[in-house]
């Protein structure tokens, strides 16, 4: 009995920042929020905030992981 194949069509998944799930965009940059702020120093000042990583859509790093469904 000849079984019919199903080609199984498979969603290219790039792997970027832009697509990650912890890639967050906003006004005139994007932020990595996988991980807590830190603390970031202006040397010229000597003010102290906290910031997320800045990012470009096109990076990408080790803790990638694809957008949740929501
Ligand atoms: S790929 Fe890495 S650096 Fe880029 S948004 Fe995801 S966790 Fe952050």
């Amino acid at each position: 009995m000849a079984t019919r194949k199903r080609k199984v069509e498979t969603e290219e998944t790039v792997i970027a920042c832009e697509n990650c799930r912890y890639f967050k965009p906003l006004e005139g940059r994007n932020e990595c929020r996988r991980n807590p702020p830190s603390v970031a120093v202006d040397f010229e000042d000597g003010g102290v905030t906290s910031m997320f990583p800045l990012v470009d859509a096109g990076e990408w790093c080790g803790c990638w992981a694809p957008k949740l469904n929501s």
